[in-house]
């Protein structure tokens, strides 16, 4: 905490990390030698930068940029960018430590890092966008590359930002080579990226729902977020035969009791993806009861996937979902809920994945992007889609392997902490102190 002053975030974080690891490392001490563990949670590099632009009215903006480069252990540093007004040190800090593990678990060669800014895109023009992401990358360019730092897009960062982006950098690189993942397909972006992180998730609460003798089908399940993984997790959700109940942003909730179909996704999506709107628009649009303000949490259901941004589901929301009976919450989002959160979540016994476990899809098929573009191939959906079942599914193994516990049940906090530990760990140890 000296360290680490005013970053609450962060050090929730590595608590929680460190915890589930403490007594798999009081059983294997080499990997508390060489200064491994105070090595692993102080990032390799913190870029800061400033990103000035012209907004609509002719008038200087300054907001702050950076990049987290956490690790490079296992491959070139990798994860997502945000755009957010919250956006500050120990936020990016955290999601880069989170990466670390996350990556690890993909099995795919890829180390860890975060960055975005503090800028907020809601209420900006398309070219105040544009200009603003061309600012920010006529710094960034310097620090990345496609064998030493990948990013891609995250909160505030989609298909629309990674492609300005994008289109800066080969400008002013005169490069062509994969140094963004979430790319446009006409510009070599992979099938499913869009989809990998929602569909991931639910791919993995079908894992745990199955190893536990049961399934989604018939399940109702409720989602956080309308964004990117939330789209997609409806979608993956109601294809496995779930009844999704509802769907939020910042500003409220939507309730669907009868639950989505196809028509109302493709309703939210174009409400959402082309016109910029808001959860409440769409309520008003196929006349469903919209709670201003309120979390979905108190809504009954029996699967909760909270896809919209930290801290989001608190002690009190999990209690709610405990007297409701939810049987299994799988984090979309990372680091969604609180510690509180999950104290009540263990205590109640409900199945519990980390967003490090069930959300690295998304990654996943970033990953896949690289491998396509290096080749200078393109993939199939299908063989795309096969390939994230089959790394969610290796994760879920993982998971397994390390945290089944004496009794049966399955800390799939611990599974993930380790077994994305022990691949870094041992990539650190072989490579010595550096
Ligand atoms: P988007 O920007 O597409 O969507 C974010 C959604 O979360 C929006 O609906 C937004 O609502 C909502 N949200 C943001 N802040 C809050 C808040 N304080 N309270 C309630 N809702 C909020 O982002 P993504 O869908 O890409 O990302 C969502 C989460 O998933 C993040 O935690 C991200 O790190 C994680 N993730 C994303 C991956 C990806 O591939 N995109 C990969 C792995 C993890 P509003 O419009 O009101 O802000």
């Amino acid at each position: 905490a000296q360290r680490n002053p005013g970053q609450p975030e962060y050090l929730q974080a590595v608590a929680e990390v460190m915890e589930s690891l403490w007594p798999f490392i009081s059983s294997h001490p080499h990997y508390a030698e060489h200064g491994l563990l105070e090595r692993l949670i102080e990032a390799e590099r913190i870029i800061q930068f400033r990103v000035s632009w012209v907004d609509d009215q002719g008038d200087v903006q300054v907001n702050r940029g950076y990049r987290v480069q956490h690790s490079a252990a296992i491959g070139p540093y990798k994860g997502g960018l945000r755009f957010h007004p919250s956006v500050n040190q120990s936020v990016l800090k955290f999601l880069a430590f989170e990466q670390m593990f996350k990556n690890a678990l993909t099995t795919l060669p890829m180390g860890a890092g975060k960055g975005g800014s503090d800028f907020n895109p809601k209420g900006k023009s398309q070219g105040e966008i544009m200009r603003f992401c061309q600012a920010f990358i006529s710094e960034l360019y310097r620090h990345i590359g496609s064998d030493t730092d990948i990013p891609a897009g995250d909160i505030g960062v989609g298909a629309r930002e990674v492609g300005y982006m994008t289109g800066m950098l080969r400008k002013i690189t005169n490069r062509s080579d994969c140094v963004f993942t979430g790319k446009g397909l006409s510009f070599g972006g992979s099938l499913i990226r869009p989809e990998a992180t929602g569909y991931g998730t639910v791919y993995f609460a079908q894992e745990m729902l199955l190893h536990a003798g049961r399934s989604l089908e018939g399940m109702r399940v409720g989602i956080s977020g309308s964004g990117n993984v939330a789209q997609y997790a409806v979608e993956k959700a109601m294809q496995l035969g779930a009844i999704v109940v509802c769907v939020s942003d910042s500003s409220g909730t939507l309730y669907d009791e009868e639950g989505f179909d196809a028509e109302k996704l493709a309703l939210l999506m174009k409400i959402k993806n082309e016109r910029y709107g808001r959860v409440e628009d769409y309520a008003t649009a196929a006349g469903l009861p919209y709670m201003a303000g309120r979390t979905p949490w108190h809504i009954p259901m029996d699967v909760a996937l909270p896809c919209a941004t930290q801290n989001e589901l608190s002690g009190e929301d999990a209690q709610a979902l405990v007297k409701n009976g939810v049987q299994c919450i799988a984090e979309g989002a990372n680091m969604p809920c609180t510690a509180e959160a999950i104290t009540v979540i263990e205590q109640n016994s409900v199945l519990f994945a980390p967003g490090k476990a069930s959300n690295a899809g998304g990654v996943a098929t970033s990953g896949l992007e690289m491998s396509q573009n290096a080749m200078r191939l393109c993939w199939s959906s299908e063989e795309v889609d096969a390939r994230l079942l089959e790394i969610m599914q290796g994760i879920h193994r993982a998971c397994l392997k390390y945290g089944s516990r004496d009794d049966g049940s399955v800390s799939y906090i611990d599974g993930a902490n380790i077994a994305g530990f022990v691949k870094v760990a041992d990539a650190m140890l072989a490579q010595g102190v550096i």
